[in-house]
């Protein structure tokens, strides 16, 4: 849509919640995006629903057919646990959420064997061999357990659906968000570029002749205090109504399926909320 079209439809002097992404890191699974006329309320919502709320696939389950490894089986299970996995949400169910009640079935559990006999050897997260092609060790270079000579580790995993909430190994993501900064110069001052030489630590940049919080330093610093002090009360830093928030995927679902999928939880909550509603007199 056009700008004119949007603002036709907003009507005047309407605002609507809006995002502009800064950074979207796919391979490093880091998404920084901007969101406009919104909230610290909605923001930390959006935050919450993501880490606690988005399922994500684990392991749960192991039965033990051989571990002569020196860690022990619960050893071994935590750390299966917390190996993230690639997640197929459209694929698999919430096991409470299942048709099958809960008790297990083809749609909430996966089943995800590790068998090595071959001892004197690393064992990486590659070698859980899920039945499932979609749903594999997102890094499977990460090491599991050392055997020695004639040591063997033989189990059967089962992996289901979870939220963060209830063990952080179901959390997708970590996220976090803050004011953006918006800077306030005097304006006695002619050249920015002063200001910039002299607040050490690249605080600064200008950009388009403009005063600006430069990229790297946004997350850093207590940076009101940064520049009264450096540039001694000549330029001033204020909360803007834009924030900035921050998510790292930590490999079961990308940035933006774990974002898609908040929302569409977000909606559920305010579904079964209105849903709620009706019940009162
Ligand atoms: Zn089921």
């Amino acid at each position: 849509m056009t700008a004119a079209g949007r603002k036709a439809e907003e009507g005047e002097g309407g605002s609507k919640m809006d995002i502009k992404i800064l950074e979207n890191n796919k391979a490093a699974g880091k998404l920084t995006f901007i969101l406009k006329d919104s909230t610290v309320a909605f923001a930390n919502t959006l935050r919450r629903i993501m880490m606690g709320e988005v399922p994500a696939m684990a392991i749960d389950e192991i039965e033990f057919h051989k571990n002569s490894s020196i860690l022990y089986d619960e050893v071994i299970a935590h750390r299966l646990g917390l190996v993230p996995l690639k997640t197929d949400l459209k694929s698999y169910n919430l096991p409470e959420k299942c048709k099958c009640e809960g008790k297990g079935c083809a749609r909430c559990q996966l089943k995800i064997v590790l068998k090595s006999n071959k001892g004197d050897e690393m064992i990486y997260a590659s070698e859980l061999k899920s039945k499932d092609p979609a749903v594999k060790p997102a890094y499977p270079e990460m090491p599991i357990v050392r055997l020695l000579k004639n040591q063997s580790l033989e189990l059967e995993a089962t992996a289901v659906l979870g939220r963060g909430r209830n063990h952080v190994k179901w959390g997708p993501c970590h996220a976090y968000y803050r004011h953006k900064p918006v800077v306030e110069m005097d304006k006695g001052i002619k050249n920015p570029e002063e200001i910039v030489e002299a607040v050490p630590g690249n605080v600064f940049e200008v950009k388009g002749g403009e005063l600006e919080v430069a990229k790297e330093s946004i997350w850093k610093y207590d940076l009101a205090g940064a520049a009264e002090r450096a540039s001694k009360g000549k330029v001033r830093i204020t909360k803007g109504n834009e924030i900035i928030f921050h998510m790292e995927s930590f490999g079961q679902l990308s940035c933006k399926e774990i974002l898609k999928a908040s929302l569409d939880i977000l909606d559920e909550q305010l579904d079964e909320l209105t849903a709620a509603l009706k019940d009162i007199e």
